[in-house]
């Protein structure tokens, strides 16, 4: 038999309330809202992780929105990013006439995100913007900020909310930290 654990075994304590979290979306769903009424506005999520945070925001958004994602996956092992990105998916609409947000989970090193807005500044969108759920600015290794910023957190490693650990545990609904006998033996 397969030695599965159970979900509990992975984590050590609570970092985000899902009510902290619903507080933190429709605050920035509001000021997105309110930035771009009037304007042509395209949300690009990041896959895998932004997926959750992507569809929770979208419907605090109360005007019209197109949206669309890319897929990236940055090498390294499964706690530790390398900051070589890799672009598994792209879009396939034009962005020249739309205003753009880049949507992302989480912001650590910055060199996702500093490697995306180059890729997205050379299709010459009318403005260009970034929106994460978290941000660890203690990590950062490349001078990066995202306008539209949820919540900042110390430096752990993180799971839930569409954030995973080897592939798993993105469908918890609160921030986690991941216990540190999982990936240190
Ligand atoms: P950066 O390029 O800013 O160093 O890292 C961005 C990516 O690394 C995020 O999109 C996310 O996939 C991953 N990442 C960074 N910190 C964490 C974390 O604490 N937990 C998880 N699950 N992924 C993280």
């Amino acid at each position: 038999m397969d030695n599965i654990k159970e979900i509990n075994e992975y984590l050590d304590r609570v970092l985000v309330s899902k009510e902290q979290i619903q507080e933190m979306v429709a605050d920035l769903g509001k000021r997105i809202t309110e930035d771009y009424n009037g304007k042509k506005l395209i949300l690009i999520g990041v896959l895998k992780g932004g997926f959750v945070f992507l569809s929770d925001l979208v419907r605090e958004i109360k005007i019209p929105v197109e949206m669309d994602f890319i897929a990236v996956s940055s090498y390294g092992s499964s706690t530790k990013t390398s900051g070589v990105v890799r672009l598994i998916k792209d879009i396939d609409v034009p962005l020249n006439d739309k205003h753009v947000i880049i949507v992302e989970d989480i912001i650590d090193s910055g060199l996702t995100l500093t490697y995306l807005k180059e890729m997205f500044a050379a299709r010459n969108p009318l403005s260009l913007k970034i929106c994460t759920a978290f941000d660890k600015p203690e990590r950062r290794k490349v001078e990066l900020k995202a306008e539209y910023s949820g919540i900042e957190i110390p430096d752990e490693y993180v799971v839930g909310y569409g954030l995973d650990y080897d592939g798993i545990l993105r469908n918890l609904p609160e921030l986690y930290v991941l216990d540190r006998k999982i990936y240190e033996k």
